[in-house]
């Protein structure tokens, strides 16, 4: 059960779908078929908005067309994996708040190189995604291996007060609309920017479904967009959770441990694989609390909480470089930002969200 919807108020179904407004172009095919369910997780980036992503326009060519030529379509330009930000006191669009947006025929956009994508209907408006990644601006370059890069671009074209900037950085400043927009764009352009050969016959392949799809014109192979699992985990002993540091990460910077699935693995079973591989600290029961997209570059975050059966920690250097139980007491100062070794958590990562919900007691 989502830690959200507690057992004194049970979940409550919307009176009436929520109905789509509609967009001309795409006349009969564009009013929701059926309520969406969302779970509004307040603290939790990328948790959904009910997004409507109109998968059987993807491939009518026409309706597509239609889109792209009506001036109400808004396409969402993205600079190496960084989304167009709107300036702090913009208006909301279609695409929610936070993300800035322009027509699709707007001059930034000429000669960018691969078709935009199509991601959704939202508010009455087709919403797409455009990769600008040829443009040279004048200012800063991100360095590619900075663990967090905080510099910002602005394109002379694109309206004042705009920047490109790294999503990771302003992933709270965005609605839940626009972070679900944001994620959705950068993990399908990053995934083009690195599939462009057909994994079974090495030919280049060419782009289907409006973004959805690549498609081998030599072998006939289709590829589909990766995400890829990841397991994170709130490894709990009574009072005490275990959080662990990997090299390279900012000082002070301690969180649940994770780490991908393997092929052939259940959720449950990467949790207790990780932790023991990591920590040697063996987990019993594990349960499942919440996913979060994380588009960095093509990750789904599976929270997951397990109960530890032994306290004694060993660290595997190759996979972490420190880990420790921490209780509940000094988890509040950590939250305080008042802990002498241990920072705060991230904002908006599941991590922080797990923490912060088991310090809340908001879990059972
Ligand atoms: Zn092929």
């Amino acid at each position: 059960m989502p830690s959200d919807i507690r057992n004194d108020a049970p979940p409550t179904v919307p009176a009436a779908p929520e109905v789509h407004p509609g967009i001309a172009p795409v006349e009969g095919v564009s009013a929701r078929r059926v309520p969406i369910w969302t779970d509004p997780r307040p603290g939790l980036a990328f948790a959904g908005s009910g997004l409507e992503r109109a998968a059987q326009l993807r491939g009518d060519a026409q309706a597509q067309a239609r889109m792209l030529a009506d001036p109400g379509t808004q396409v969402l330009p993205l600079w190496r994996g960084r989304p167009l930000f709107a300036p702090e006191d913009a208006a909301p669009g279609p695409a929610g708040a936070g993300l800035a947006t322009v027509a699709p025929d707007h001059p930034a956009l000429r000669g960018a190189g691969p078709a935009p994508i199509f991601l959704a209907l939202s508010e009455g408006a087709a919403i797409f995604a455009q990769d600008i990644s040829a443009w040279q601006p004048d200012g800063p370059l991100p360095e590619g291996a900075a663990f967090f890069d905080p510099s910002e671009q602005r394109h002379p074209d694109l309206p004042a007060g705009t920047v490109f900037a790294e999503l990771r950085g302003r992933m709270m400043t965005l609605d839940p609309r626009a972070a679900e927009i944001a994620a959705t764009a950068r993990a399908l352009i990053t995934w083009h920017g690195s599939h462009g050969f057909c994994a079974a016959c090495g030919a280049a392949s060419v782009v289907e479904q409006a973004g959805w799809q690549r498609k081998c014109p030599a072998c006939g192979a289709q590829h589909f967009p990766r995400t890829d699992p990841v397991v994170i985990m709130l490894i709990t002993r009574g009072n005490r959770v275990l959080l662990g540091r990997s090299p390279g990460w900012p000082e002070g910077m301690y969180s649940c441990l994770a780490g991908f699935m393997e092929p052939g693995e259940t959720l449950e079973a990467a949790v207790r694989r990780e932790v023991a591989e990591e920590t040697g600290v063996a987990v019993g029961p594990v349960g499942f609390l919440a996913s979060q997209p994380w588009p960095f570059p093509a990750s789904l975050m599976l929270g997951a909480r397990g109960q530890a059966l032994s306290e004694e920690i060993t660290v595997d250097p190759v996979e972490i470089e420190d880990a420790l139980w921490v209780s509940r007491e000094r988890l509040l100062g950590v939250f305080a930002g008042s802990d002498p070794v241990i920072r705060a958590p991230r904002s908006g990562a599941i991590a922080g969200w797990m923490l912060g919900q088991w310090l809340a007691d908001r879990l059972d």
